[in-house]
């Protein structure tokens, strides 16, 4: 089985399509959200509609969250706080019904899902490093777990030890170690490498991809500047930050 799984699109529908285009061509058979479908960028509606129309299994994150009033915001830079006034506005009681669907953790034959962290998803703990790895790899069923919201892509591996890996384009995954995959960001990467980042899975070659790809940028950066939202916003797309 080969799946796809995406992360934080953050209300970038280029980005999205793009990647949605590239699992169909690569033969992803499913496509797994990680959340964060919202935020920042200026089309929240459509992504969640496009999201919608491959719909398999999207798990929450804290934009998603924040959009529809069900996690606090106070830890938000304002950047993040202005997108998120913004984006609620937007989202109609349907919408918002939808992303209040979202369950925290997803758990497939072959491996979990979730936005940040599996110690208390819903306080969104970020993974960033091994020492942040530990607790996660302890509360793990099974070998392998997705993860985003970082919006950096990398692996952890944990076999006699911990080692993190950094700039992957592929990874064999070996069966008696465990491992943490962060896919990276579709619509808001932070790797400075502004092309948008997901993963494939084959679960039959054992083998995890990093896909990075161009899409139009210009386009979401006007969208984002013509919705009034911060310069800023527009132009850490272009400079993927
Ligand atoms: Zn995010």
């Amino acid at each position: 089985m080969i799946y796809a799984i995406i992360s934080d699109i953050h209300g970038n529908l280029e980005a999205l399509e793009t990647v949605i285009a590239d699992a169909e061509k690569r033969k992803a058979e499913r496509i797994i959200c990680l959340g964060d479908i919202v935020g920042y960028g200026a089309n929240p509606k459509e992504c969640i509609e496009k999201v919608k129309s491959f719909h398999d299994v999207v798990c929450a994150g804290n934009h998603d969250h924040a959009a529809t009033n069900q996690t606090d915001t106070s830890y938000f830079n304002l950047y993040a706080r202005k997108a998120v006034t913004w984006t609620s506005a937007q989202l109609t009681r349907q919408d918002m019904s939808y992303i209040r669907s979202f369950p925290y953790v997803f758990e497939e034959e072959d491996f979990t899902a979730v936005h940040a962290n599996l110690i208390k998803p819903e306080q969104w703990g970020y993974i960033f490093d091994d020492f942040d790895a530990v607790p996660n790899f302890v509360a793990m069923k099974k070998n392998l777990c997705f993860i985003g919201h970082s919006h950096v892509p990398l692996a952890f591996e944990k076999g006699e030890d911990i080692r993190p890996y950094y700039n992957l384009r592929e990874m064999e995954i070996k069966e008696d170690h465990k491992y943490i995959f962060n896919v990276g960001s579709v619509g808001q990467p932070r790797d400075a490498d502004p092309r948008a980042s997901y993963c494939l899975l084959d679960t039959a070659a054992m083998t995890v991809e990093w896909r990075r790809l161009n899409y139009d940028i210009v386009s979401a950066q006007k969208k984002i500047i013509e919705a009034g939202l911060p310069y800023f916003l527009a132009e850490r797309l272009q400079i993927g930050r």
